[in-house]
């Protein structure tokens, strides 16, 4: 499996005018077989947006994701369904897409009938015994209805859904963020199980920076819709080269949707509307480090280290976290 996103760009016409929301612009990345490609960031930086282009729950402005060479953004019709089953989401919350009157037994028989698993229903209900023991709930489940489940037990069937359809791709948008502390690490550890026992890839996509540092090999940090740094967890974490990373990774995590109330702690003034973002650097209003061509020119992706790049014309300059960024 390889999936590879280029060029993807979201706009959304804003109504009564001929502005548009930057959701997303310019957005390339690629996920290798096995591998966890983390993306984090504030609130509205557009993770979630990102996350539903590459499902084709939200069509791109422009761009392509391909998936073991087939362009997703090409297909429509029953090709899109068949190749769109390989990818599949996990929402942060499960219940609102659970219909509530529908025992976890038939919403997972559901999928499975839409996608044409299993020839008759003893076998797709066998199928449905084996999906909840796979994600570590007693079949009995099946009979339950989602009010009477917990929220982890309720992520749990969220999960169980996704692999239904045997994917090859999960993208996780905030998988673990509605979870009490205590359940979020049961919920990590299941999934880094799944990852290992189903050969899966995932994209993980969180505000949370520790939760994206214990799971990912490869980190995406992303801010008003432009990928701003992109490398190995560690040296993208530890050793961050952009000073939003850097405010990110000092920052303390808070519940969505007022992450940025703790990154101000670290990094001054409020994320600028993405109706109208700043000309070039769109962090430059907000960066303790920017110079004169910040306010102008577009910083673009760039390698300083091996596999580790920035977009930062001071970093890429000085092949380190700008310093005033440090100090101030
Ligand atoms: Fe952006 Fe300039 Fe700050 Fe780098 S130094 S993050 S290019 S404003």
């Amino acid at each position: 499996m390889s999936l590879v996103a280029t060029g993807l760009v979201k706009h959304y016409p804003v109504r009564g005018s001929d502005s548009v929301v930057h959701a997303l612009d310019d957005v390339s990345l690629e996920l290798a077989p096995g591998e966890t490609l983390g993306i984090v960031g504030e609130s509205g930086c557009g993770k979630s947006t990102l996350a539903k282009v590459l499902v084709r729950l939200e069509e791109p402005t422009s761009g392509t994701v391909v998936l073991d060479g087939v362009d997703l953004t090409a297909l429509s019709g029953a090709e899109l369904r068949r190749q769109r089953r390989r990818i599949q989401m996990v929402f942060q919350d499960p219940y609102s897409s659970l219909n509530p009157r529908k025992s976890v037994g038939s919403a997972l028989e559901e999928v499975l009938i839409v996608h044409g698993f299993g020839s008759s229903a003893a076998e797709r209900r066998s199928r449905v015994r084996e999906l909840l023991e796979l994600v570590g709930l007693s079949p009995t489940f099946a009979a339950r209805l989602p009010h009477e489940l917990s929220g982890g037990q309720r992520q749990r069937v969220g999960i169980a859904r996704a692999l239904a359809v045997e994917p090859s791709v999960l993208i996780l948008d905030e998988p673990v963020s509605a979870l009490d502390v205590s359940v979020r690490a049961e919920v990590m550890n299941l999934l880094s199980g799944l990852q290992k026992t189903l050969g899966l890839s995932f994209i993980f996509i969180s505000h949370d920076v520790s939760m994206v540092r214990q799971i990912s090999d490869r980190v995406a940090v992303m801010y008003l819709g432009r990928i701003v740094e992109l490398g190995g967890w560690k040296p993208v974490l530890d050793e961050p080269l952009h000073p939003y990373t850097e405010g990110l990774r000092a920052s303390v995590p808070v519940p969505d949707p007022t992450v940025h109330q703790a990154i101000q702690a670290t990094v001054r003034g409020e994320v600028p509307n993405p109706v109208n973002p700043p000309a070039g650097c769109r962090f430059h209003p907000r960066c303790p480090a920017a110079v004169d061509a910040c306010l102008t020119v577009m910083p673009q992706l760039t390698e300083v280290h091996p596999q580790h790049e920035v977009a930062c014309h001071v970093a890429v300059a000085e092949g380190h976290l700008p310093l005033r960024a440090i100090t101030s």
